[in-house]
This record gives structure tokens, sequence and C-alpha cells, in this order.
């Protein structure tokens, strides 16, 4: 299934982001590349810890990405020790919303492709808004509870059914 960021960059493991000088950035991946600015894009926001930008393929009239500013591997990746991470991406994610003017956030969907189904490793929180204006291949797309798509409510549940120790 095609996802939305358009890019299409080779599926790697997310083991190989442990070496290099830049720490947390990875220079074959195309969201590192946009927070560092080395590729164009709408950078609605960047601090240390957080970043969001404009998806390159709008599933919705307001979809946004917002990402780690460091290289975080895919959803799959996460350990318990990430759901305050994760909480915060969620709250950043619904100040942008509120920012252009999206006042209903009941109608907003949040959530992360599940592996494979990603184009990207650097995990990322898809924001999609208002939910009742998505077309037919957005809502598939997007669909919550599916093989391909887990909301937040989802991955938060499932991590926090983990161990804190880092199981590998
Ligand atoms: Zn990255
Ligand atoms: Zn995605």
């Amino acid at each position: 299934m095609a996802t939305s960021e358009g890019t299409e960059v080779a599926e790697r493991s997310g083991e190989n982001n442990s070496h290099g000088q830049n720490d947390g950035y990875d220079n074959k991946c195309i969201f590192c590349k946009i927070i560092n600015k080395e590729v164009k894009s709408d950078l609605l926001y960047s601090d240390e810890e957080l970043s969001c930008f404009r998806d390159i393929h709008p599933g919705a009239p307001h979809h946004y990405l917002v990402v780690p500013t460091k290289h975080v591997g895919n959803c799959k990746s996460l350990q318990k020790d990430h759901i305050p991470l994760v909480e915060k991406m969620v709250e950043l994610g619904k100040t942008i919303l509120q920012n252009n003017n999206v006042t209903d956030l009941e109608d907003i969907r949040l959530g992360f492709h599940w592996p494979p189904f990603c184009s990207v490793t650097h995990l990322h929180l898809h924001v999609l808004a208002p939910v009742s204006q998505m077309g037919f291949t957005s809502r598939l797309i997007y669909r919550p509870n599916s093989m391909w798509f887990i909301t937040v409510d989802q991955l938060i549940q499932r991590l926090n059914l983990m161990s804190s120790d880092p199981v590998q």
C-alpha cells in the first residue's frame, strides 16, 4: 500500500541509526533532511525535541506530520519509555491544528502507519482534519484499527503492555 509521504526510501531496519558523528541524524532519512533544512518543505515548527511539517500528499484539508527532531525509528520499535514522547507529539499536533483554525478536535485523526506500510522509517505522527472531509482513499490509508494504521490510543495501549526493559 502506498503511503502519503510520496518519497520512496528503501526500507531499512531500525537498528542502523546507532552510529555516526551526528547523533540523532540519519543522512539517508528524508525527514532528517527536512528538519535539517537540506530539503525544502513547509517546516511549521521545530525545537530540540519535536518538529512539524505538512505532508506533501495531504489526505485531508489539514494534514501535518509531527516527528521527533532526532531520528527515532518507526512505531514498531518503540518501548514503554516512549509514551511521554508520543503524548508530546499528540499535544503538538493538536496545537498546530488549533493554530490553523481547526476548532473541532473530535473530527481529527491521529496515528501511525504500521510497518511495513511505512515509506519513511523516521517516527511520524499523522495529524489529519477534518475526518468528515476525507475522501475514500484517504479514509482507507488512515483507517483506524486496520493492519496498516494504528491510532495513538492503540499505540499507547500497546506500549503500556510492554515491560520497561528493552526487549529485543
Ligand atoms: Zn530521520
Ligand atoms: Zn506514514
